[in-house]
């Protein structure tokens, strides 16, 4: 049941929509809400697995930016993940000087 917006009266379903019969104003009928359906588009969200094992620790002759030192030991972090169908990898070399502990690493 609707009523007019202009008088307030009663308004007749016809063919054509909602028809006032007091004064004629017409509710045309395809005014009704489309319901759409709108997908929810799931993005994958990308998984990031960040492996470093210590076992990987090798001393190499590598000079510390902090002391000047020859020596570092060095591990590998790998940092991969998929994202929107390609996938990446990136490798870090990390480094720890033996004399100092100072450690610093380089993403190749
Ligand atoms: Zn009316
Ligand atoms: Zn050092």
């Amino acid at each position: 049941m609707k009523f007019c917006n202009e008088c307030g009266s009663y308004m007749k379903k016809t063919k054509n929509g909602f028809q006032c019969r007091k004064c004629g104003n017409l509710i045309p009928a395809n005014t009704r809400l489309s319901s759409k359906n709108v997908k929810k588009i799931e993005q994958p969200s990308s998984v990031y697995v960040v492996s470093d094992s210590e076992d990987e620790y090798v001393k190499v002759s590598q000079t510390c930016p902090k002391c000047g030192n020859k020596e570092a030991f060095r591990w590998f972090s790998r940092i991969s993940g998929e994202h929107a169908g390609i996938r990446r990898e990136r490798t870090t070399e990390h480094f720890k000087c033996t004399k100092c502990s100072h450690s610093w690493s380089k993403t190749s």
